[in-house]
């Protein structure tokens, strides 16, 4: 349904590091509706390149940054996937195109809850939610091959690093609200070691509870 990411993300390749989108990944933008995950009054917004109100103060992101972050967790068909902040579900059902399972936790109730119901109305089974603070991951189901935060931390939460699978990604945005933040990929290789990667400067909704 999202076509044109390729050519939004030409030229992006020095900043990001990566050379182009996976075209796994671009299948999944092009296979998921966006228009279903926004208010009705967004509809007609839905495709394009920017994020959108959902309600609650919260937004949708933007098109090219879900396609980024997904593409930086370098998701197999086999992955188990956390993520952190449902918010409309959109994120968790491009994922779901991707891998084995994912799991969201959304802190907003309402948002949650709307999010489950629209996931499980649209097929995407493979996909669990919960409402709480994602800061604390949801350990039943770790360790996860790839983690993706979608609201902005003051820092790299350590449940999450803990929760994360030796040689696992995590893709999270750092930083304070309305001050510079910068994605982040997270790489734990296989002997446990953290390294760190910034990839771009964002603007991302503030991961707030802990
Ligand atoms: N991935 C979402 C984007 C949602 S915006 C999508 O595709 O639509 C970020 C979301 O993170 C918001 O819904 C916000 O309520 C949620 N959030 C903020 N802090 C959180 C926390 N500590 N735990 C879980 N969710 C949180």
């Amino acid at each position: 349904m999202v076509k044109d990411i390729a050519l939004l993300t030409a030229g992006t390749s020095e900043e990001t590091g990566r050379q182009s989108i996976d075209a796994r990944v671009m299948a999944a933008m092009e296979q998921v509706p966006r228009h279903e995950f926004v208010p009705p009054a967004q509809v007609p917004y839905a495709y394009e390149n920017r994020p959108l109100p959902i309600g609650y103060g919260q937004t949708i992101s933007q098109p090219y940054i879900v396609a980024l972050m997904t593409d930086l967790m370098m998701v197999k068909p086999t992955d188990a996937v956390l993520e952190i902040g449902t918010g409309s579900g959109y994120q968790a059902a491009i994922v779901a195109r991707l891998a084995r399972s994912v799991h969201s936790i959304e802190i907003v109730e309402p948002l949650g809850r709307q999010a489950q119901e629209r996931l499980q109305r649209l097929g995407y089974t493979q996909v669990e939610t919960r409402i709480g603070d994602g800061y604390y991951g949801w350990e039943a189901h770790a360790p996860y091959d790839a983690i993706i935060v979608t609201a902005a931390a003051s820092h790299v939460p350590p449940p999450l690093v803990r929760q994360l699978k030796p040689g696992g990604r995590m893709v999270i945005p750092v930083g304070a609200q309305f001050l510079t933040q910068y994605l982040l990929l997270v790489h734990k290789s296989a002997d446990g070691m953290v390294s760190t990667r910034q990839i771009l400067p964002v603007r991302f909704v503030p991961l707030v509870g802990h």
